[in-house]
Formats: structure tokens, C-alpha cells, sequence
């Protein structure tokens, strides 16, 4: 039996940016019909209306961070993989930083294992680089990749010794495995809690500076271009990353990089109203950045949005601010607030389809597309739907959320894995 998805702008960037139907079948999408053209022999079991709606390939997030095993107070497989496909993503990358760490086999399966029964969004796991996250001995990537790591990733940490970043992409490229680096100079950042400036300062907090970051960055570049070897900057959030990454491309270097909603929405300032709710690590920086932060996203610089999904609960943030875990969530904000960037006129819509889709799963080396015999992986964008975020509605099992009661316009309404639809709007006229 057939799923017909009728009448939506369907966007597959690069390839497909018209009104048209799309036929389903088995899991998979079997035809793409533009509109006027033949109408389908086989009988239709079901009709999504998508008039009036955006029909893109299934929205991948590379970095977010499920807190099972260890922290199932926090987020499960379950919980987050139903947040995600709640927010718009088919599939998610999650990273290693679990207790224990995903760093052999038996975690990655039994990671693989819950995302199964979950059934929600397709879970995709990185391994760790180093055993145990320690930065002192490499990960066995042969068999992490044999069972089903598709990145390697010590993101929570940075890789401080040079030296092992060099044999690690290295050895991570001859096993075909993207490496995702968390770049922080934990010498530089020396106990600082959030952005150095004039925010810090008044709050008598201590500062990160912009350098923690982008000497890390421009050490990763170098040592991709020794190496021959590709490299993803996670979470970029400063105006000098934005820069090193911009000249690195141009020469060539095998470098891409994503960032988060958080570090395009908002700035510092936001730890005034937010408190712990606005602490991640890299911090929330100043207007400029934020500003650098959109320029590269506008001309391909960063080639990814990702959410860095970091659950806590109240008994992790309801502390003093120094001492409050790092990292919000997102899986349920992000869309929207890509969307947001479109109509601020910072990326168009393609371009948004492309950092939250297309990109993530070339980095990632996953399929996607919206091509007849590929997995029917897709999200229906309603882009007029207005609304307001509630961290009550959240699926998520954590509520640190900065982004809580801002009225937003435009939303996921249908999310659809390997053609079975898994979540759907309620009341997309709400
Ligand atoms: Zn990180």
C-alpha cells in the first residue's frame, strides 16, 4: 500500500525545489510525481495533505548528547530520540560521553539496541577518541566502526595532546570515520564559567576568553592539513574561529564545522535573564560574535546546525552559576529556530535544509535525499505556524531550555522514519 504526501513544496538542495507528491512504499520513497504529471496505478492507503507546507529530506542533528547509559535522570535513549523526531529530526549523531563511555563495542550496541526499541528517531553513535575520554590512549576505531560508530568524538573534553590529535585523525581517516572536535583549551579557559566581558565582569564571574577556543580551532586546521586528514569543529561560537575556518577553506583544508541555535540567538547578555539556563560550554559570546557566527553560516563557512543537545536536571542547574552543569537542550527549538534566521534574512531556506539535513549527512557519511529507492526519511515544515516554546509540552526529560516562552513562527508538523510517521502536529492551527 501506498503513503501519498500531496501538494507540498518539496526541497531536496541541489537537486529538487518543486510542488510534487511523493509516493511511499515499503519504507522507501518510490516516486516523485511533479505536479500535473501521472497520477499513481497502485491503490493509496494514505493522504498527507502537505499544501502549503515545505517537504525537505529528514533533518539530522550531529551532536547531541542522550545521557543513557549513566545519567537516565536526565534523558534517555527514549526520551531523546522521541524529542527529536518531536523538534523535526529523523536521525541523530550521540555522542560518546555516556557512564560508561561509548568507547568499545558493547556500549555502541547496547546504544543501538535502545534506539531500536524506542523506534522514535534513528540513533547514529560516535565512539569516543580516547578510551575512557582521558586523552591518553586511542580508541580501537576498526571495531567501534565494525559495530556501528559511524564519528569518533571525545566532545565534553577537548583532545589536549597534540600529538595524539595527530595520530587520531590520522587513524580515524584510514577507517573512513569523521573525527568531531571539541575545541577548548582548558590551560587558557583556567576555571572561567562563562564569556569574558563586560557581563562577566559585572557578575564577578569568571571569563572564558575568545583565544580557549580558536587556538584550538587553528591547531585542528594545522594538524588536518599535516595529516591529510578531515576534521569537523564542533559548536563553533567565536568570531576568530569563524575567521581560521573561513581562510582554512579557502586553501583547501579538508575542515567543515557546525554550530548551535544558541550561539546565532542569543549572546552573554542572556545569562542575565537565563541564569544557569544560558551556560554551555563553549559560553554564549558577545553581539559580535554572534554576528560573525551568522556571516559564516550565510556564505558556507560553517557548513552545519546542530543542537548539542545537553540535558540537565534542576538538581544539576538550580546551583550557583559556577558551579551548574554546562549545556541546554534543543532537539525541540532548533527547527524553529532556523527558521527564525530565514526570516531574520541571515540564510535562505535551502541553505537552512542544507545545515540541518544535507551537510550533517555527508559529514556523517549517512543517506539522505529525497530520491525515488532512498529510506523515506522526512520532515513537513508548516513554515506560518505560530507558537509559543513551552518546556511543559517538551518531551525531553530536562527543561534547561533558555529559549522557553519565546513566540516563534513556523515549526516541524510530521516527522516520518523509514516511512512510518512518527510524530505528528496535533493542532497545527494552534
Ligand atoms: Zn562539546
Amino acid at each position: 500500500m501506498l503513503t501519498r504526501i500531496k501538494g507540498g513544496r518539496v526541497i531536496d538542495p541541489g537537486h529538487l525545489d518543486t510542488v510534487a507528491d511523493i509516493l511511499i512504499k515499503d519504507h522507501k520513497i518510490v516516486e516523485i510525481i511533479a505536479a500535473g504529471q501521472k497520477e499513481a496505478i497502485e491503490p493509496v492507503s494514505r493522504i498527507i495533505d502537505a499544501s502549503g507546507k515545505i517537504v525537505c529530506p529528514g533533518f539530522i542533528d550531529m551532536h547531541v548528547h542522550l545521557r543513557e547509559p549513566g545519567h537516565e535522570h536526565k534523558e534517555t535513549i527514549e526520551s531523546g530520540s522521541r524529542a527529536a523526531v518531536w523538534g523535526g529530526f529523523t536521525a541523530i549523531c550521540a555522542m560518546p560521553n555516556t557512564d560508561p563511555v561509548n568507547d568499545n563495542c558493547e556500549i555502541t550496541e547496547f546504544i543501538l539496541s535502545q534506539a531500536k526499541r524506542a523506534n522514535f528517531a534513528k540513533v547514529f553513535p560516535a565512539g569516543s577518541i580516547s578510551i575512557g575520554l582521558e586523552g591518553k590512549q586511542i580508541c580501537e576505531f576498526a571495531q567501534l566502526k565494525a559495530c556501528g560508530v559511524v564519528a569518533v568524538s571525545d566532545d565534553g573534553n577537548p583532545v589536549m595532546d597534540d600529538h595524539l590529535m595527530q595520530t587520531a585523525l590520522a587513524a580515524a581517516q584510514s577507517h573512513d570515520l569523521p573525527v568531531i572536535s571539541h575545541c577548548e583549551d582548558l590551560n587558557l579557559v583556567a576555571g572561567g564559567v562563562m564569556n569574558a566581558g563586560a557581563v562577566a565582569r559585572e557578575m564577578k564571574l569568571a571569563g572564558i576568553s575568545n583565544a580557549s577556543e580558536s587556538v584550538m580551532v587553528e591547531r585542528d586546521i594545522a594538524l588536518s592539513e599535516l595529516t591529510t586528514a578531515p576534521v569537523h569543529i564542533a559548536h563553533v561560537s567565536t568570531a576568530e574561529s569563524v575567521q581560521a575556518l573561513r581562510e582554512a577553506k579557502s586553501r583547501g583544508v579538508r575542515v567543515t564545522a557546525e554550530t548551535a541555535p544558541h550561539y546565532f540567538m542569543l549572546t552573554d547578555e542572556a545569562v542575565r535573564q537565563c541564569g544557569t539556563h544560558a551556560k554551555m560550554n563553549p559560553p554564549l559570546r558577545s553581539a559580535e560574535d554572534r554576528e560573525a557566527v551568522r556571516r559564516g553560516l550565510a556564505d558556507g563557512t560553517i557548513d552545519a546546525i546542530a543542537t548539542d543537545h545537553a540535558p540537565h536536571s534542576s538538581r544539576e542547574k538550580a546551583v550557583d552559576f559556577g558551579k551548574a552543569a554546562n549545556g541546554v537542550i534543543g532537539l525541540e527549538t532548533a527547527v524553529s529556530l532556523g527558521l527564525k534566521l530565514v526570516q531574520e534574512g541571515v540564510i535562505s531556506l535551502t541553505q537552512l535544509i542544507e545545515k540541518m539535513s544535507t551537510n550533517p549527512a555527508r559529514i556523517l557519511g549517512l543517506e539522505s535525499g529525497l530520491r525515488p529507492d532512498r529510506s523515506a526519511d522526512l520532515t513537513i515544515l508548516d513554515p506560518d505556524l505560530a507558537f509559543r516554546v513551552d518546556i511543559e509540552q517538551f518531551q525531553s526529560l530536562s527543561k534547561n531550555c533558555p529559549f522557553d516562552g519565546w513566540q516563534l513562527q513556523g515549526k516541524a508538523i510530521l516527522t516520518m522514519v523509514d516511512g512510518r510517521v512518527v510524530f505528528e502536529e496535533e493542532n497545527p492551527t494552534k
